[in-house]
Parts: structure tokens; C-alpha cells; sequence
């Protein structure tokens, strides 16, 4: 069972998914908890070079397929692998973030960005993927307030990005309809994490 978890910055994704994960453990379920980008070494070092805040003259093209590169190299070495012993795998973030990032946000166009993912994953998606749905502004001011998170690229951009950002994702919806779930983010922590695990446990049975 392949759950994914996506959402704009701030939206609660980590924390919430700390909470899934102990409550599935806690439930003798096995689970395997990861992200994206990253999730393994050499996608990690991927993160690495996509995320440093000193490259500024990235382009999208080129981020984009180092997304897509991180992603085939975690499905084949780590998910898929998890979901053949039957794990749960619990992934925070996966196809839908470079469809809103770097297909809509960044504007290199759906179907181009979509192109190269269905390259790398080979029709490999989620069973169910939980849409943390938060308003940036809440979002930012979230993160602002959140002294263990690590700086990246990614926050030199304005807010125009991040609002570009959930209306990606709002395409992406209309593509996906029956994969994913919306869950209003701007909530409080303990009301989006009861809504998603009962979502979780419409697959999971109980
Ligand atoms: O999910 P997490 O916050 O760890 O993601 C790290 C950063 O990478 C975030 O700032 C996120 O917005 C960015 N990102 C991106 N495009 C993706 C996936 C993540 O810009 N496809
Ligand atoms: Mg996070």
C-alpha cells in the first residue's frame, strides 16, 4: 500500500506523518516512512545539489529532471521493493510536487514535466495520496516559527510562487480525481492528522 503525502511549504506534511507513522506502528503494521527528494543515498545527494541555496543559475528544465532522477532511483532501490514485502510505504512528497513545482509553478508545462516522470516511474503511482491543501500565507508563517528547519533554495521565492504552487496542485486534481484526497491544511495539526488517518484507514481497514 503506497501512500503519498503532498502539500505546499508549512503544510504540516512531516509532523502529520510523524503521527501516522507511530500510529501504524503502534498498530504492529509494517511501515516504511520516507521522502522525496531523497529517501536513499544517492538520492539524498540529489536533494543535496537541487536544494543548496547557492544555485541560483539552476534551470528548471534541469531541476526538474534531477526530481524525476531522485524519484526513479528511491522507487526502484526502496519503494517498490518495501511494497513487494507488503509495507506500508509512506512517502512524503513523490509525482504530483514536480507536476505543480516545476510543471506549473515554475511553468514549464504539464504534459512536458509529466512526460519525463512517466519516463522514470513507468506508471508506477501511489494507491492514495493525501493533498495537505494550505493557504501559503499560513503556510510561510508556519515555517517561519520552525527553528529545526533547514534553509533551502526554495525560499527565495515570493509568494506568487507558493500561490502558483496550490494552483498547480489544483490541476494536478483534476487529473488524478480519484487518487488523491483533499485535506484542508489550514486546520489545526491534531484535526488534519484525525482526517488523514481516516482516510489512511479506509485502505488500511481499521
Ligand atoms: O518537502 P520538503 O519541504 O522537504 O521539500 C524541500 C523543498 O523542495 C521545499 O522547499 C519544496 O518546496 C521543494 N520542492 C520543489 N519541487 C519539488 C519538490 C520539492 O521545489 N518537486
Ligand atoms: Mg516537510
Amino acid at each position: 500500500f503506497f501512500v503519498t503525502v503532498e502539500g505546499g511549504e508549512g503544510a504540516g506534511k512531516t509532523t502529520v506523518l510523524d503521527r501516522i507513522e507511530a500510529e501504524l506502528v503502534s498498530k504492529g503494521l509494517d511501515v516504511i516512512r520516507t521522502r522525496e527528494p531523497g529517501g536513499i543515498r544517492i538520492s539524498e545527494q540529489i536533494r543535496t545539489v537541487i536544494l543548496d541555496v547557492t544555485h541560483t543559475e539552476m534551470d528548471s528544465r534541469t531541476e526538474a529532471l534531477l526530481y524525476a532522477a531522485a524519484r526513479r532511483q528511491h522507487l526502484v532501490e526502496k519503494v517498490i521493493p518495501a511494497l513487494k514485502q507488503g509495507s506500508i510505504v509512506l512517502c512524503d512528497r513523490f509525482l504530483d510536487s514536480s507536476l505543480a513545482y516545476q510543471g506549473y509553478a515554475r511553468g514549464i508545462g504539464f504534459d512536458e514535466v509529466k512526460a519525463i516522470n512517466e519516463f522514470a516511474i513507468e506508471g508506477y503511482l501511489p494507491d492514495l495520496t493525501l493533498f495537505f491543501d494550505v493557504d501559503p500565507q499560513i503556510g510561510l508563517s508556519r515555517i517561519q516559527s520552525d527553528e529545526d528547519r533547514e534553509v533551502n533554495r526554495l525560499d527565495q521565492e515570493k509568494m506568487e510562487f507558493h500561490e502558483r504552487v496550490r494552483e498547480g496542485y489544483q490541476k494536478v486534481i483534476e487529473v488524478y480525481p480519484e487518487r488523491i484526497k483533499v485535506i484542508n491544511a489550514n486546520q489545526d495539526v491534531e484535526t488534519v492528522y484525525k482526517e488523514a488517518m481516516n482516510e489512511i484507514n479506509h485502505f488500511v481497514g481499521r
